[in-house]
Order: structure tokens, then C-alpha cells, then sequence
């Protein structure tokens, strides 16, 4: 495992950092902030500040340049990374793309699909979705039921998707769709890049206990996506959706890393003076710092070995048991400090008690989304660790 980087990739977290303390709005820095504005502005808001950092140079850092990317090292894509959420940037609104579509496209998409799909994402021109889970398909994924019927050189989509993150600001969304009659599980799927800005394609938000409607449903009847926007050739769609699980689940620790170590810090600002003399509070508080420090040499094992060729594969469930358990535990840290005022909807009128409670809300979320925990232990087990079936 290498701990350090490169003379230049350190050039470049100066260069970069300098850039974040110009440019990050001030008020983003007070974790309160998003709570104050709808979830519409704020949207907005980051959708059009990515534009400015796309401007600068600062998107698609590991990406070559003829995509429109920066053309860095995996190691300069981690400081960004890590520096963005030093810098208390949210995650981008189109995460989903770029994290899970992005390095798919790179692998396995034909050159038209680079130069069509990732310039435009990098600007946040194009919003994409992920339409995988379906109310009888969650994590038993090849149990899907949307239909793709051949038609010329067309496939007419019929079927819903559920779960699915920015539905009502997405362009498009890489869909798995059996495209093979009377095919079984695994086979006959394929993954289809659909616009969602045509007839027959609904989207229809979905109310989270936070408030917030981040997901939704997504609806086709007889939506028509043509052959050629398939990714990975057609009938493959269960190993490209393998494929880019494994980038869904790996996804650089070190960003996450940095950003629950603000959290931990704000947790403990909240602890009163008398709840922080508590021993058995500290005893929690210092767990989390061990858990947390495990987390980083986690994410810095992880970039060795990508910085070496290394595919992530099965071993991305590791990453993604360890972030989500160690977020999860994180908050619910925070809810003991609560008390039973943690499941009340609002529990503290300030405006910096909201936004954690708003976190430890989502923190539910991580175990699930990306696969559930239970799915992640039986994929370690068995293609990690070789035990029987
Ligand atoms: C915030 C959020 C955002 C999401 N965004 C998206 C998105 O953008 N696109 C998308 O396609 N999906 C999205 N999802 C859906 C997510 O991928 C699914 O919720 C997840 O895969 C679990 O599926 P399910 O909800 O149908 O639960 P189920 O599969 O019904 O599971 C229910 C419970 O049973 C357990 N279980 C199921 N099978 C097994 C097994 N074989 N062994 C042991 N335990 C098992 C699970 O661990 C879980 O505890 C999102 C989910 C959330 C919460």
C-alpha cells in the first residue's frame, strides 16, 4: 500500500485547494446552509457551480482530454476528491453518471458513447439517471420485468423502475431491460441509455421521511431507445451492470473519508459539556475515530491498486460494507447524544441541529442503496473470501 503521492499530484492539490478557497461560496462552509434553501434551489445551485469547476479545468480529472477530462492520475481524482469535501463542495448532482456511467462508458463503451455521453455530463448539460431496482426487483436484480421489444432499429421499452435517484431532473437513465423473450434471469438483459424527455417516459417523485424527494418512479410505455444506445452489446446487460456495480461500490473512500471526519467533528461540537464528560459517550466517540481511520487505509489500499491496473471486482463490496457501516454508526452516535428527540421529525429548532438530523436521516439510506449489506457480506463471502455457496 502506498500512503503518498506524487510530487505532482501534491502540485496539483495546491493548485486546486487555492482554486476551492477562491471559489467555494462562503456559505456553503456552515453545515446549516442546506437546509435553508429548497431542494429545488439547491440543486440549482450545485448544478451550476459544477459548470464554473468544469470551466476551470477542475472536472473529469483522471479523464483523457479528448473527452473533455483533465487527463490526471487516479491519484489526482482522489485529491479532488478529498479536497472538494475538505472544501464542504456536496456531492456533484450528477454523481451517479460520473461515478458509476463515466468509468463503465471508458471501459467498455464504443468511442461514439465517450464522445457522446461524457463531455456533455461534465458540463451537467445531460442528468443522469440509474434505472436498475423495480418494485419485484431489488436486490434480487435479475428478477426485472421491463420489456424491450425489437422494432427496426429501435427498442420499444414498456416497464417500471423504482428507487431511482434524481428522477425528476434526469435526461437520461442507463436502464436494464430484458431484451430477449422468454429469456431467464441473467441472460436476455441489456443496458439501455434512454432519453427521458420523450412520450413514453414518466417520472414521478417519491416523498423520503427527511421531507425530501431525491428519488422517484420512473414509468415507459412503449419509449423507444435505439439499438446502437445499448452499453456493452446487446444481450450482455447483466455483466456490464456487474461491471459498474463494482464502480457504484468502490468509489473512492478517501472522499468519504474526509467528509464523516467534518461530521465526527460536528458531532462532538453538538455534545453539551456535560454529554461530553460522559464515559460511555467517549468510549462511542473514540470508536468512531478508529472505525473512521480504518476507512482511510481502506480507500488508500483501494487507489494502490487501481493506481496499478488493479480492477476493483467483488472486493468493491468491502469498500462499500466499510463506508456505509462506518457513516451509519457515525450518526447513530449522534442520535444517542438525541436521546428519543432523535425520531421526532424536528428535533431542535437551530438550524445546524436540522442538517445533522437530516444526515443521520439519510444515513439509514447507505446500507441499503448500492446493494444492502446482507447482499454485500454473501458476495464477500463466497467471491472473496471462497466459501461455499
Ligand atoms: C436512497 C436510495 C437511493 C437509491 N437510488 C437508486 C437508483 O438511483 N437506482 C436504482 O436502480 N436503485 C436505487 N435504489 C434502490 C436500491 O438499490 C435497492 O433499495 C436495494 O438494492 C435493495 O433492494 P430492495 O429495496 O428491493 O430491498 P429487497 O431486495 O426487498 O431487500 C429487503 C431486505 O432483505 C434483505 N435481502 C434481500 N435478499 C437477500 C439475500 N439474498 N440474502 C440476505 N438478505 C437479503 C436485504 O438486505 C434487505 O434487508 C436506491 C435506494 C435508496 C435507499
Amino acid at each position: 500500500m502506498d500512503l503518498s503521492f506524487t510530487p505532482d499530484e501534491e502540485r496539483f492539490r495546491t493548485q486546486l485547494r487555492a482554486w476551492l478557497a477562491d471559489n467555494v461560496p462562503r456559505q456553503w462552509r456552515s453545515p446549516s446552509f442546506w437546509s435553508t434553501v429548497s431542494e429545488a434551489e439547491a440543486f440549482e445551485l450545485r448544478r451550476d457551480w459544477e459548470r464554473v469547476r468544469y470551466r476551470a479545468g477542475f472536472a473529469g480529472i483522471s479523464l483523457p482530454r479528448e473527452y473533455g477530462g483533465r487527463g490526471g492520475t487516479p491519484g489526482m481524482q482522489a485529491i479532488h476528491d478529498e479536497e472538494t469535501a475538505r472544501a464542504r463542495v456536496p456531492h456533484s448532482v450528477n454523481q451517479i453518471g460520473l461515478t458509476f456511467l463515466v468509468p463503465t462508458v471508458m471501459a467498455i463503451g464504443t468511442d461514439e458513447q465517450k464522445r457522446d455521453i461524457i463531455l456533455p455530463m461534465l458540463r451537467n448539460d445531460v442528468i443522469w439517471c440509474q434505472g436498475f431496482s423495480e418494485p419485484g426487483a431489488g436486490s434480487d436484480l435479475a428478477a426485472l420485468r421491463t420489456v424491450g421489444v425489437l422494432d427496426g432499429d429501435e427498442f420499444v421499452v414498456t416497464g417500471q423502475k423504482v428507487w431511482t435517484t434524481n428522477a425528476a431532473h434526469g435526461d437520461k437513465i442507463f436502464t436494464l431491460v430484458r431484451t430477449e423473450p422468454g429469456s431467464k434471469r441473467h441472460h436476455g438483459i441489456s443496458m439501455l441509455l434512454i432519453d427521458m424527455h420523450q412520450d413514453g417516459v414518466e417520472a414521478r417523485p417519491l416523498r423520503q421521511m427527511s421531507g425530501a424527494s431525491e428519488f422517484g418512479e420512473v414509468f415507459f410505455t412503449n419509449a423507444r431507445v435505439k439499438v446502437t444506445d445499448c452499453l456493452g452489446g446487446v444481450g450482455n446487460g447483466w455483466s456490464t451492470a456487474m461491471l459498474l456495480l463494482s464502480f457504484e461500490r468502490g468509489a473512492s473512500g478517501l472522499a468519504q473519508y474526509t467528509a464523516f471526519r467534518s461530521q465526527f467533528d460536528e458531532i462532538v461540537a453538538a455534545a453539551g459539556a456535560e454529554q461530553i464528560d460522559d464515559p460511555v459517550l467517549r468510549q462511542r466517540l473514540a470508536r468512531r475515530i478508529v472505525d473512521l481511520e480504518c476507512l482511510r487505509y481502506h480507500a488508500m489500499h483501494v487507489l494502490t491498486q487501481v493506481e496499478k491496473g488493479g480492477e476493483l471486482g467483488a472486493e468493491s463490496s468491502l469498500t462499500k460494507l466499510q463506508w456505509s457501516q462506518t457513516h451509519q454508526q457515525l450518526w447513530e452516535t449522534f442520535d444517542d447524544l438525541l436521546g428519543p428527540e432523535a425520531t421526532l421529525a424536528r428535533p431542535r429548532p437551530d438550524a445546524d441541529m436540522r442538517s445533522m438530523h437530516r444526515e443521520a436521516m439519510w444515513s439509514r439510506s447507505v446500507t441499503i442503496w448500492g446493494g444492502s449489506s446482507q447482499v454485500q457480506r454473501t458476495i464477500v463471502a463466497e467471491r472473496v473470501l471462497g466459501l461455499p455457496r
